[in-house]
């Protein structure tokens, strides 16, 4: 690399910057291009292991809570940052047990800068007060993606990948016993790949060592209301997979 630099500024310091020599030096940055990708390529992470690199490649990957949400609020990573009125970082205790992983803030979130305060919100605080918890107290609330996508239309990959280096930053600072991942969305994003819920529904994912439970999302039952029942079941999943990691009894 230096050895690259050093010929560009030759090329800069014998060619001046005139259109006769608009070619060479055109030339000497491409070939700079080249030499610092090739660095970069060196330095990167094995290819064979996305999760390692999607995190190394973190714009976050340092942060402490208070420059992290910062960041995540002036965040312009991805062009969701353009419509969006407020990015929702998310909420709740630092210290949690409880990791819940949504899509992405609708219309209300972001209107309001915080994670499930819609109709979505009120269904999801009954669902955790079905299993003894409630918003704020050892659960921490957010989502894959901390800004609003237009019209709440679907997320695309570029999106989530974009998004998660700061997800990747909040579990590291939390260190959750468990994350239950509300839709598909949000599993394709911890476990980098394509899951069903349906087919997912009922097995324990792995994220760096800490287990990923899937489910529907809030929103997703407000429609489907007799698909309630099958959420509740994987919170009652979720819950024994706690219960029984706290007692040495875990069964991946
Ligand atoms: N649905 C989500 O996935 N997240 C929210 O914050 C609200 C609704």
């Amino acid at each position: 690399m230096p050895d690259a630099e050093a010929a560009v500024d030759l090329v800069v310091d014998v060619a001046p910057d005139t259109p006769a020599n608009a070619p060479l030096r055109r030339l000497s940055s491409e070939m700079l291009s080249m030499a610092r990708n090739a660095a970069v390529a060196a330095e990167a992470p094995s290819a064979l292991n996305p999760a390692e690199s999607r995190e190394r490649s973190a714009p976050a990957a340092d942060l402490d809570w208070d420059p992290l949400t910062q960041t995540i609020k002036t965040c312009r990573n991805c062009s969701l940052c353009e419509q969006r009125t407020h990015a929702v970082p998310g909420i709740g205790d630092h210290q949690a047990d409880w990791l819940i992983v949504g899509e992405s803030p609708g219309a209300e979130e972001d209107a309001q800068g915080e994670p499930f305060v819609g109709k979505a919100g009120k269904l999801l605080d009954a669902m955790l007060s079905a299993i003894g918890l409630a918003r704020g107290e050892n659960v921490y609330l957010t989502n894959a993606v901390k800004c609003r996508p237009p019209m709440s239309r679907p997320l695309d990959a570029s999106e989530l990948a974009a998004c998660f280096p700061y997800l990747a930053r909040q579990i590291a600072l939390i260190k959750p016993r468990l994350i239950v991942a509300f839709g598909r969305p949000a599993a394709q994003a911890l476990l980098n790949t394509d899951i069903r819920i349906a087919s997912a529904r009922g097995q324990c994912f792995d994220y760096h060592g800490i287990p990923v439970v899937v489910t529907y999302p809030p929103a997703y039952l407000l429609r489907n209301p007799l698909d309630k029942a099958k959420a509740w079941e994987d919170l009652c999943f979720a819950r024994r997979q706690m219960r029984d990691r706290s007692s040495g009894h875990g069964d991946t």
